[in-house]
């Protein structure tokens, strides 16, 4: 520590399935990391993977503090010693970390570059697909920041053009205003839909004019949390989930909404930004109330999505514009849309339950494939 006391730290990463390719997956820093989290979360890696054919198993990681609690050069010192443990346990073909809750692209600078110097020299720039999300100057991709945002915003859009309902002067609550919350937010604003009501671990906040998106984005960056932000009223978590509006996009931690969150949300449309935010009683509730939810693993697919462009890039010492990581993401998102949709009108099933059998359908296929050896 800076103090110069040593302190210990709990770290994990899990590797749920790499049939369809290397383990993919985040690495959180938050108080609340457990091996059981973990594990969900790599599972829900390797189904999102699957989903949208993205050639990529699931994994996932994280260590057990709170990031806000330390220093610049803590962070650095915990991050690069993680790094260092895991060893040859993450790698470019084998296990590629990315940002989650608590950790962003200079984590992930952190993890490359302790990695490939730790390996030969002559491996060295092979070596930088070892962990995707990271800035632009140091092999990162165009768009990786916002990606999840976007993917969020395509489905809605998706959404909106099948329901034929126009975006343009709806509203939105947003749970989280980290990268993906914040991004959404921003995204959204640009097709007229203003977010009336916004929380994070420090409270929520409501402004019926709508927040302006980018001065909180700045805000939160500064601040760390939405706290103290002075343009908009304080509420109670209870009325943030009874503020009436057409969107709300989950974009904070697991198991937020429950039994009591689904009585009181007034929406028509739910984007999961967030990995596995609604519980399945939750999800009951939503069901019997005829509220539709577009899962975790395709609305926040965005994000792997374009760590897997990044990861191609790397590999072919290739950048790519901007307009170009848009237009594919465009692209694989609207096709896991389409399926995904197609195949729970056909079944009579919820979407959730559709993006699950198609992700699990791809596995099983490349398992029967396969056959069994030896
Ligand atoms: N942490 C993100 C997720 O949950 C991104 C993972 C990645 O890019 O590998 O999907």
């Amino acid at each position: 520590m800076d103090s110069g006391e040593t302190r210990l730290f709990k770290g994990y990463r899990i590797q749920h399935n790499n049939v369809m390719g290397p383990y993919k997956g985040g690495m959180r820093y938050h108080e609340q990391v457990s091996l059981d989290e973990l594990k969900a979360l790599a599972t829900q890696m390797t189904w999102k993977c699957a989903l949208l054919g993205v050639p990529f198993g699931g994994g996932k990681g994280g260590i057990k503090f709170n990031p806000h609690d330390h220093s610049h050069d803590e962070l650095r010192r915990i991050t690069r010693r993680f790094t260092h443990a895991l060893g040859s346990n993450i790698g470019p073909a084998h296990d590629i970390p990315a940002p989650d809750m608590g950790t962003n692209s200079q984590t992930m600078v952190w993890m490359m570059d302790t990695y490939i110097n730790t390996g030969p020299t002559y491996e060295k720039n092979d070596q930088r697909a070892v962990v995707t999300g990271k800035t632009i100057n140091s092999g990162g991709s165009e768009g990786r920041e916002m990606a999840t945002g976007q993917g969020v915003v395509h489905c809605i859009k998706e959404w909106a053009r099948e329901a034929r309902f126009d975006l343009e002067g709806a509203t939105a609550i947003i749970q989280g205003f980290g990268n993906v919350g914040s991004n959404a937010a921003l995204l959204l604003s640009k097709l007229g839909v203003s977010t009336i009501a916004t929380g994070d671990h420090s409270g929520y906040l409501r402004n019926d004019e709508g927040f302006n998106a980018h001065k909180l984005q700045d805000y939160v960056r500064v601040n760390g949390s939405i706290d103290g932000y002075p343009r908009g009223e304080k509420i109670s978590r209870a009325e943030f989930f009874e503020t009436k509006a057409d969107l709300f996009v989950p974009a904070a931690l697991e198991n937020q909404v429950g039994e009591e969150e689904a009585m009181k949300l007034d929406v028509r449309l739910i984007a999961e930004g967030a990995n596995g935010p609604i519980n399945p009683r939750g999800a009951a509730v939503l069901a019997d109330r005829g509220i539709p939810v577009i899962p975790d693993i395709l609305a926040n697919s965005g994000g792997v999505t374009v760590s897997y462009y990044e990861w191609v890039q790397n590999r072919n010492s290739e950048h790519w514009d901007a307009e170009e990581v848009q237009r594919r993401l465009l692209h694989m998102m609207r096709r896991a849309y389409q399926r995904t949709m197609f195949y729970a009108a056909e079944k009579k099933v919820d979407p959730r339950i559709a993006a699950y059998a198609l992700a699990l359908d791809s596995l099983a296929t490349s398992y029967k494939e396969r056959g069994i050896f030896p």
